[in-house]
C-alpha cells in the first residue's frame, strides 16, 4: 500500500557498491534522484564515488569488509569485476548481490570465458592457452603472426596485452609477461570495435541499447558513437547477449564487446557491469545503464533504452580539454569524475548530443578540435 498523508516515510532503499570508482559515483548520482543511499567499498581513501554515498575503505580481499558492507544495505553490487569471488561470496552471506558472484568467475578469467562463449556456440577469436614458453611457440605455429598475447586475469584497457608482429616482438612479450598464466589469441583485422549494453531484472526480463561503435587508441576507449549499425548486426549481437544472460541467470547491465570482421562479430569479452561504452546513456538515452543496473538490481520495472538523441561520446584520459570552450558547444554535457589528473587516467567524459548525425558530426569536430591530441584524427576515420 502506498504512504497516507502524515505516514512515517520508508527508509531509503540502501545499496553497496563494491568499487567507488567512477562508475560507483554515476550509479549513485543515478540512484540519489531514486531515493536511494550508498556505500561504497574501495581500498582507496579518495574514491571518487564516495561523493555520492559513504565509504567504507578496505582492501578488495577483505572479506570481513565485505560483510561489513552487506550490514549496512539492502542489496549490493559491483562497479569492479575484478573484486576476488570468495570476497563476493562472503557478502552474499549477509545480503543479496547481483549480478550473483558466478557472473564474476566467468568474466575474470579470459580461458573461462572463451571457453562459455565457445559452448554457448557464440564466435571468438581462435585462441591458445599458455602455461609456458613451449605452449606459447606452439600457439604461434598454429595461430601464426601476428597474434596477441594476453594475461588471463587482471587484464583491463590494454593493460597486460601485447601484440606479437615478429619473433622480436615475443622475446619482449615474453619478459614482460612470461610471469603470469596467459591466452594467445590471433590477430582480428576488424573492421571496427562495438558493444552491446543490455539490463535483464530479477524476473528476466531484458533490454538492450543500441549497439555502439566504439574507438579504442592504445587499448584504451576514446570514442562510442551509438545507433550506426543495421538492424541485422544488432539482432545478431542481441542474441549472442540472451545466449549469455539466460546460462548466467543474469541481474543487472552486461556489456559484451565484440570485433567486427567479414560481417561476423566475434566477442572479444564481457563485462559484468556498467562500461564506460555506455556513458552516452546518461544523456543520450531514455534511461541510463545506471539508473536500469539500479531498477534491475532492486526489483523496479526497468526504463526504456532507446536513444533519445544523435549521441557521441569523448573519453578524457589523464587531461581534460577547457572546460568553458568544450560547453559552449551546443547539446555538450560535461562530466567530471573529481579524480587527480595522472597519465592513462580517466578523468571525466563528454557525451555531445544532437538532433541529426550531420549536426553531431559538425558539433564533434568542434570538440575535438578544442581537445586536440588524437581526437581530430580518430573522429575523422569514424565519420569516413
Ligand atoms: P581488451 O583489454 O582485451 O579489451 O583489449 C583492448 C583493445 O585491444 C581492444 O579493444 C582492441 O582494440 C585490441 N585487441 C584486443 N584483442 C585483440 C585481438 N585479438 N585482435 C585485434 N585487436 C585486439
Amino acid at each position: 500500500m502506498s504512504n497516507q498523508p502524515g505516514d512515517t516515510p520508508p527508509p531509503a532503499q540502501r545499496i553497496g557498491i563494491l568499487g567507488g570508482g567512477q562508475l560507483g559515483r554515476m550509479l549513485g548520482l543515478a540512484g540519489i534522484p531514486l531515493g536511494f543511499k550508498f556505500v561504497f567499498l574501495d581500498p582507496a581513501a579518495d574514491a571518487c564515488a564516495a561523493a555520492a554515498g559513504e565509504l567504507l575503505q578496505a582492501e578488495f580481499s577483505d572479506s570481513g569488509a565485505a560483510r561489513e558492507l552487506a550490514a549496512l544495505v539492502d542489496v549490493a553490487t559491483f562497479d569492479f569485476e575484478n573484486v576476488p569471488e570468495s570476497t563476493a561470496r562472503a557478502l552474499l552471506e549477509v545480503c543479496p548481490l547481483y549480478p550473483a558472484p558466478n557472473a564474476l568467475g566467468a568474466s575474470q578469467d579470459r580461458m573461462a570465458e572463451n571457453g562459455l562463449l565457445t559452448h554457448l556456440g557464440v564466435k571468438v577469436p581462435t585462441y591458445h592457452q599458455v602455461s609456458g614458453r613451449t605452449d606459447l611457440l606452439e600457439g604461434l605455429d598454429a595461430l601464426g603472426y601476428p597474434a596477441v598475447l594476453k594475461t588471463r586475469r587482471l587484464g583491463y584497457d590494454g593493460k597486460g596485452q601485447a601484440v606479437l608482429r615478429d619473433p622480436e616482438d615475443l622475446e619482449r612479450a615474453w619478459q614482460n609477461l612470461g610471469g603470469s598464466e596467459l591466452i594467445l589469441e590471433s590477430f582480428v583485422p576488424f573492421e571496427a570495435e562495438c558493444s552491446l549494453l543490455a539490463v535483464r531484472g530479477l524476473n528476466g526480463e531484458t533490454r538492450t541499447w543500441p549497439l555502439t561503435r566504439n574507438v579504442h587508441s592504445n587499448g584504451i576507449l576514446q570514442l562510442s558513437l551509438p545507433g550506426v549499425f543495421d538492424d541485422t548486426l544488432q539482432n545478431k549481437a542481441t542474441k549472442t547477449m540472451q545466449l549469455v544472460l539466460e546460462h548466467i541467470d543474469y541481474t543487472g547491465v552486461l556489456t559484451i564487446e565484440f570485433f567486427l570482421f567479414q560481417g561476423e562479430l566475434l566477442v572479444n569479452e564481457f563485462a559484468p557491469r556498467v562500461h564506460n561504452s555506455g556513458h552516452w546513456t546518461i544523456d543520450g538515452a531514455t534511461c541510463s545503464q545506471f539508473e536500469n543496473h539500479l531498477r534491475a538490481i532492486t526489483g523496479l520495472p526497468l526504463g526504456e533504452t532507446q536513444m533519445q538523441a544523435c549521441s557521441i561520446m569523448f573519453n578524457w584520459i589523464g587531461a581534460m580539454p577547457d572546460r568553458e570552450k568544450a560547453m559552449a558547444i551546443p547539446g555538450l554535457h560535461w562530466h567530471d569524475y573529481g579524480k587527480s589528473p595522472r597519465p592513462g587516467r580517466k578523468i571525466g567524459h563528454a557525451t555531445l548530443t544532437a538532433d541529426s548525425m550531420e549536426e553531431l558530426k559538425n558539433n564533434a569536430s568542434r570538440l575535438a578540435g578544442i581537445a586536440g591530441g588524437e581526437f581530430p584524427v580518430l573522429l575523422g576515420n569514424l565519420f569516413d
